[in-house]
């Protein structure tokens, strides 16, 4: 890792993230929620659903990075004030994603967390933006992109002064097509052993299938991660991006109760 300088380096105490009441890095933290805000109805009764599963904070996209300009891109404004409501109804703080540094400012008093998507990963402008902002970000690993390259990327927010990022692993490009993209397990330890930044995973981006998210998350839990985010709505075969890879919340109850049951074995094991 010889480009990095000192920024995310591991040099003794672990960054714990604060978020509202949670704290990422500290224990393992459950995000969920659809992968676009849609409507009202169908944001608010998703949340509900994902806080009374056990979710400590609730994801939603309002503004979509789409791979066609001709895709649904997202309610913008009105999709952030759903999520505001969604965020008094239920207490759930809001992980949105922002993708133009010219709204870093205005979507900060909407999101608890700034994400910022795989496709934004080294949109460095972006980066130093959300720097410069009072938000924790979530800096989603470009999938095309190395681990020395997404915590390069983590360190155009640090060195602009803030110190809350919280790395997530959602998947790299590989020859395999069976799943959306291959979840590189192995960036979590790595990330530790490199590292003093929480990271956490995607396992819903990262291989585009429901069925595979039971496992991967476990598996998340077991690599040592901080947590999980992960797509769930309350009827995803209605969803208008992402539908085959989200959960419904009785599907994400259920894992919720693994993860609880794999963290809590782990912690007495050590
Ligand atoms: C998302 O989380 O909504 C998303 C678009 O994910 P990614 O940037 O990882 O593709
Ligand atoms: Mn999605």
């Amino acid at each position: 890792m010889t480009n990095l300088r000192l920024a995310t380096l591991q040099g003794g105490n672990r960054t714990i993230v604060p978020v509202d009441s949670v704290k990422i890095g500290e224990g393992f933290t459950v995000i969920a929620g659809p992968c676009t805000v849609e409507s009202e109805r169908q944001t608010i009764e998703t949340a509900i659903a994902v806080r009374i599963a056990g979710a400590h904070a609730l994801r939603g996209g309002a503004f979509k990075p789409r791979s066609s300009p001709y895709a649904f891109q997202g309610l913008g404004l009105k999709g952030l004030r759903i999520l505001q409501k969604a965020k008094i109804e239920t207490g759930l703080p809001i992980v949105t994603e922002v993708v133009d540094s010219r709204d870093v400012f205005w979507v900060s008093e909407y999101a608890d967390v700034l994400q910022i998507g795989a496709r934004n990963m080294q949109n460095f402008s972006l980066l130093k933006e959300v720097g410069r902002s009072q938000r924790p970000v979530l800096l989603k690993r470009g999938m095309n992109s190395t681990i020395e390259e997404w915590l390069n990327c983590a360190e155009y927010i640090l060195n602009e002064g803030n110190p809350h990022v919280i790395l997530c692993e959602r998947g790299i490009r590989t020859f395999e097509k069976y799943t959306r993209n291959t979840l590189d397990l192995s960036s979590v330890p790595a990330i530790k052993e490199l590292s003093h930044l929480p990271i956490i995973v995607d396992p819903s981006h990262a291989t585009g299938r429901v069925s595979l998210i039971p496992s991967l998350s476990l598996a998340a839990v077991a690599a040592g991660a901080d947590g999980v985010i992960v797509e769930v709505d309350i009827n995803p075969q209605e969803a208008l991006c992402d539908g085959e890879q989200t959960l419904t919340p009785s599907q994400f109850a259920d894992i919720v109760r693994k993860i609880n049951g794999l963290h809590q074995f782990m912690a007495v094991s050590q």
